[in-house]
């Protein structure tokens, strides 16, 4: 079994992160136990204080094990399905935890959360799965179209007239290469939209460090594949997508290429290579 020499850097970000989390809980617990069985408390508040420790210390050993899944996972490339629990509670339970132990640190939030997803990169990535082209959606930001575009993709990505002024044209090609389902989403609302319309089996989504986040942990137990957008123009305004990544999350998923090209509109009063006139 091939092993990796240790958790890349920016990887060790985040496991770190959440063993301090872990670590900073058990001394909660400690403080918890001292508490409970000091002889000044009454037997109510002691009875009160043991559950209270009994709780945490359920939520810890779940940690601990869940902890151990990702990096095992991570350094073995291989997927154990046995930690798939303790990983999420891990991670749901003690992601606002690392947040704050980050802010302590005064580590950079986006930092924290880039390393989140280059793990759950990794965790999605140790699984097998070969799925049809239709099982897999690719949920993209509507921000990385060209501002001034007339053609409006939020309703319809067809809408598109494929200009090349901004890289949604280039994820159209991929739609219709791979036979994928697309989804335009203008916030977390209409991305949970688009995933109970094609429920898909396998997710790969576009967006900032936030969104990622956010919608990792939402799709769950669904395995998400984030690729973060570039933002030269500033957060949210014609951002732009490194579109071999894109490629390479929606090969990892899709092994063959669709043989049913996609329908595509007409493109109206355009020419190859004609920009579309803002
Ligand atoms: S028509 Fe051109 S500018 Fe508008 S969304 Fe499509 S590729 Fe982008």
């Amino acid at each position: 079994m091939k092993v990796k020499n240790f958790l890349p850097v920016r990887k060790r970000l985040f496991v770190g992160l959440l063993g301090v989390s872990i670590l900073a809980a058990g001394m909660l617990f400690v403080g918890i136990w001292y508490l409970a069985l000091h002889p000044s408390r009454s037997v109510f508040d002691q009875v009160l204080l043991l559950a209270l420790a009994g709780m945490l210390v359920g939520g810890l050993v779940m940690a601990a094990f869940g902890i151990g899944g990702i990096v095992l996972t991570i350094l073995y490339a291989r997927d154990i399905t046995a930690l798939h629990g303790p990983i999420r509670v891990a991670v749901s339970i003690f992601f606002p935890i690392v947040l704050v132990i980050g802010r302590i640190f005064n580590i950079d939030k986006d930092r924290i959360k880039r390393s989140f997803i280059e793990v759950n990169n990794d965790l999605v990535k140790s699984k097998a799965l070969k799925l049809r082209p239709s099982e897999v959606l690719l949920l993209v930001p509507h921000c990385l179209q060209q501002s001034d575009c007339p053609y409006k993709i939020t309703i319809n990505i067809d809408n598109c007239r494929r200009c090349g002024g901004c890289d949604v044209s280039a994820l159209l090609d991929l739609r219709d290469k791979y036979g994928i389902n697309v989804g335009v989403a203008t916030g977390g609302t209409l991305a949970r939209k688009f995933v109970q319309e094609y429920r898909p089996r396998a997710i790969v989504a576009i967006a900032c460090e936030r969104d990622l986040t956010s919608g990792i942990q939402d799709s769950s137990p669904i395995p998400v594949l984030g690729v973060t957008n570039e933002r030269p123009n500033g957060p949210c305004f014609n951002t732009r997508i490194n579109i071999s990544k894109v490629e390479k999350a929606i090969c990892f998923f899709v092994k063959e290429k669709s043989s049913v090209t996609k329908k595509r509109l007409p493109v109206m009063g355009l020419t190859a290579g004609e920009k579309v006139r803002h």
